[in-house]
């Protein structure tokens, strides 16, 4: 029997009693990080690390919530486990799960590159190591993230010097967060929906000390964004509340904006590809790191992902999972074929 079991509620563990980021209500939940496809209602417990807690409570209500520390040892059962920093989103952690010295570690969401918040992806060594591959296609390759901010920044000001406000739609968690630290000195003042403010404030309550912005509400007299910096989620995306900024230029803050069209596609002016997830070069020295000798392939390009690892002499196994359905960076629709049609 594997030590983490692929069931229709989630990743179990059987000799410890619980499961990992489960889809529907269990008894015991751990968690590796917030968003809504990882983080679900209902259960009767929840540990995850306490960077975490705060935001779940905001999403989940009021639930049983464990907050633990990085590299803190937990017994559940006859297990051991710990959580070790993702780097994906704030309170982001892989899960290490240990038992009669076999080590299986459930990545969560990563990404390698240090955003300054959500706290470096640490490898973790395993015998079996569970990975996303929300951009495991070898034409996925992020710039660095000062790069992006940079072409953000020209993008503000020529639309500024145009009369025209800057409207960049960014997933409400973990994105904007990304967006507003990283523009700070910038792009000031930044203005943000209230879906953003609403996290922005929980974190600031639970002592991040985050750049100031401020909240747009009916009130907000027109002048005072006028050219401006705004950060609203994709709800917000050509509905009425996107009226009130003409003229403006709408951006979009995401990987799949590396695909070409997509922008246009999307009916935006402009595509940041800036990811919370790892590119392809990044999934596989993050494979590589864990020296595991067996790689589950969960949520992204699970069979081009783990057909590429089985070729190049890491066993790899294709796991289906309910992640991946409710969040930003989900594949669009058309993701396949389009991705096609750039290697042209
Ligand atoms: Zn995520
Ligand atoms: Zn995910």
């Amino acid at each position: 029997m594997r030590l983490i079991e692929f069931t229709d509620k989630g990743l179990y563990c059987r000799p410890g009693n619980f499961y990992i980021d489960p889809w529907r209500p269990v008894e015991k939940a751990v968690i590796t990080h917030a968003h809504s496809d990882h983080a679900r209602a209902g259960s009767q417990s929840y540990l995850c690390h306490h960077h975490t807690k705060p935001l779940l409570r905001l999403r989940l209500g009021e639930h049983v919530i464990q907050g633990v520390e990085w590299n803190e040892p937990v017994r559940l059962g006859d297990v051991q486990i710990s959580l070790h920093p993702a780097g994906h989103i704030i309170g982001s952690s892989q899960i290490r799960v240990e038992h009669k010295g076999e080590v299986w570690v459930v990545s969560g969401d990563y990404k390698l590159e240090d955003d300054g918040l959500s706290h470096p992806f640490e490898p973790v060594k395993c015998h079996s190591f569970i990975s996303e591959s929300t951009f495991g296609l070898p034409i996925y390759h992020w710039k660095p993230q000062q790069e992006i901010f940079e072409g953000i920044i020209n993008w503000v000001n020529k639309n500024r010097e145009n009369g025209k406000t800057s409207v960049l739609i960014a997933y409400s968690l973990g994105k904007a967060q990304r967006l507003i630290h990283g523009l700070k000195e910038t792009a000031q003042p930044i203005f943000v929906h209230g879906a953003i403010w609403n996290i922005h404030q929980v974190l600031q309550d639970a002592g991040w000390k985050l750049p100031a912005v401020e909240r747009l509400t009916a009130d907000t007299p027109k002048d005072r964004y006028k050219g401006a910096l705004v950060i609203a989620p994709p709800g917000a995306e050509g509905s009425p509340w996107m009226k009130r900024f003409y003229p403006y230029a709408a951006g979009v803050c995401s990987g799949w904006m590396q695909v070409r069209g997509h922008a246009r596609r999307r009916n935006v002016d402009a595509g940041f590809a800036l990811s919370d997830h790892a590119d392809w070069t990044s999934l596989l020295t993050a494979v590589h790191a864990t020296e595991a000798d067996k790689v589950y392939v969960t949520h992204g390009f699970q069979s081009a992902f783990s057909r590429y690892l089985n070729e190049n002499g890491i066993e790899a196994a294709e796991v289906k999972t309910e992640y991946g359905g409710e969040e930003e960076e989900t594949a669009p629709a058309a993701a396949e074929s389009e991705n096609t049609a750039t290697n042209e």
